[in-house]
């Protein structure tokens, strides 16, 4: 269940603080994470605000999930010869800091000590 307050990534979605988008339609949009762990660092995110992490959006919407792993695939097709990372912080333990559901797409060398 969301918050009730948009996250910072609804506003991305809104138009109403700026992002560099680089995949969107009618359920998704991807756009470049602003403080990149890998060479390629691209988030996948649901434009719905109702789930807080994948474990919520597997249970509530697993075609969205799906449509998340495949846009995350054709991003990293088109950027990454198709190898990839693909990490959903969960619970902020884990490192979670949005609490928006939200795919982190890597490939290349990653920063030391981190995984997202
Ligand atoms: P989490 O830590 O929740 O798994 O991932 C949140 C990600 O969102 C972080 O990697 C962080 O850099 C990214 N992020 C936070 N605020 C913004 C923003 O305003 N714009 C963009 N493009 N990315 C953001």
């Amino acid at each position: 269940m969301s918050t009730g307050t948009p996250s910072v990534f609804s506003k991305i979605i809104a138009r109403e603080i700026p992002a560099t988008v680089v995949a969107e339609d009618d359920r998704v949009i991807a756009f470049e994470d602003i403080a990149p762990k890998a060479p390629v660092h691209v988030l996948v995110v649901p434009k719905t605000e109702q789930y807080r992490n994948v474990t919520e959006l597997a249970a509530g919407d697993p075609d969205l999930l799906s449509h998340v792993v495949a846009t995350a695939q054709r991003i990293a097709d088109e950027r990454a010869g198709g190898q990839y990372r693909l990490v959903f912080n969960t619970g902020e333990a884990a490192g979670q800091t949005v609490f928006h559901v939200h795919a982190h797409v890597l490939a290349g060398e990653l920063q030391e000590g981190t995984l997202a």
